[in-house]
């Protein structure tokens, strides 16, 4: 297995320290970093130092995991930010310059389901709780974020 000349594509937040190193096999990684090869037919998913020595680069893979971090630092006080209720009944935050709201489904066939908006976009799914459809807002509006 090469140790130089790897790329990373893609850094992911386990949700828990229950990941091992590809590289070291170093335990209890929560952020893994997702590491390419021109030489080596598969990605291998790596902590943090090791991407940094694979890839010579210092900077982008600590980025990537302090970007992992706010996010999942954000996440865990999403619920309990302070919504607010609209006249109609719906749940709203205004964050980040964006307006979301949560409201229970109105159609008939979606009874005691509940969807959410991110300003104009509709989320794709509907969910079992007030709660999970905050959570899908909040995944919505961090890719909305990572945007630009
Ligand atoms: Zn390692």
């Amino acid at each position: 297995m090469p140790h130089k000349g790897w790329r990373c594509i893609d850094a992911d937040d386990l949700g828990e320290t229950s990941g091992v190193c590809g590289m070291c096999g170093r335990e209890e990684i929560r952020y893994v970093h997702v590491m390419e090869h021109p030489e080596y037919p598969e990605h291998l998913e790596v902590g943090c130092v090791c991407a940094e020595k694979m890839a010579n680069d210092y900077e982008g893979p600590r980025q990537r995991e302090a970007r992992l971090k706010n996010k999942a630092a954000r996440r865990s006080r999403w619920l309990t930010r302070k919504w607010r209720v609209s006249r109609k009944g719906n749940l709203f935050l205004n964050t980040d310059g964006f307006n979301i709201i949560v409201f229970p489904c109105k159609q008939p066939w979606k009874q005691g389901k509940w969807g959410f908006k991110v300003d104009d976009g509709f989320g794709n799914n509907v969910y079992a709780s007030a709660n999970e459809a905050k959570i899908g807002a909040f995944e919505a509006l961090w890719e909305r974020l990572s945007d630009d």
